[in-house]
């Protein structure tokens, strides 16, 4: 099972990931927390991402494809659920490209709806709340990801509405309903493959 968790920032995907990790037993292959642990490590492309970042933009396709073409090709087990990727048109396309020539294609993308009003307020409140919060959840830097986001990775919904794998669930509700929104789109796919 292949799924891509779509939605803008703060929408709960890294959330709705670590369940469906645990639930299905799949790998979670978040482009964020890659690049964060590249930051961490002090490599160089984590010092070339990091400035990126810090301005809300989008960090080059060619380091985020090497990424994530890395990490599919190493991988067995369940499957993957992709959390903050693909994030522009080019992306998905690649996406594709690449699980097709691995004989693997995307099963489903769930978009997780949210306000951009309501997402201020929640990164708001995890940048006050977290001891170690995260240097882009700052208003300034918020703002510039919530246009990014409107600007590119939006664009991406007609591609995957064409290939009828988009499906929306509204994300203003508790983890828990958010969750079993989700779970009951996963077992329509089943449905759909037996
Ligand atoms: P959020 O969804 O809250 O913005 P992420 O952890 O997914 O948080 O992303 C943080 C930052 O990492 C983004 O603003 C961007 O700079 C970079 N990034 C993450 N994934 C990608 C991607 N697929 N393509 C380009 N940049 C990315």
């Amino acid at each position: 099972m292949i799924i891509v968790l779509f939605g803008p920032p703060g929408a709960g995907k890294g959330t709705q990931a670590e369940r469906l990790v645990d639930k299905y037993q799949l790998k979670q292959l978040s482009t964020g927390d890659m690049l964060r642990d590249d930051i961490a490590k002090g490599s160089e492309l984590g010092k070339k991402a990091k400035v990126i970042m810090d301005r809300g933009e989008l960090v080059s396709d060619e380091i985020i494809l090497s990424m994530i073409k890395e990490k599919i090709k190493n991988s067995e087990g369940n499957g993957f659920i992709f959390d903050g990727f693909p994030r522009n048109l080019d992306q998905a396309k690649a996406l594709d490209k690449m699980l097709n020539e691995l004989k693997l294609s995307l099963d489903l993308v769930i978009e997780i709806v949210v306000n951009d009003d309501i997402l201020i307020n929640r990164i708001e409140k995890r940048a006050q709340e977290s001891q170690n919060a995260r240097s882009d959840d700052n208003e300034t830097v918020l703002k510039n990801r919530l246009n990014v986001y409107h600007q590119s990775t939006e664009k991406i919904k007609p591609y995957y509405l064409n290939q009828k794998k988009l499906v929306k669930i509204d994300g203003v509700r508790s983890i828990e309903q958010v969750s079993q929104d989700i779970e009951g789109h996963i077992l329509n796919i089943g449905k759909q493959l037996s």
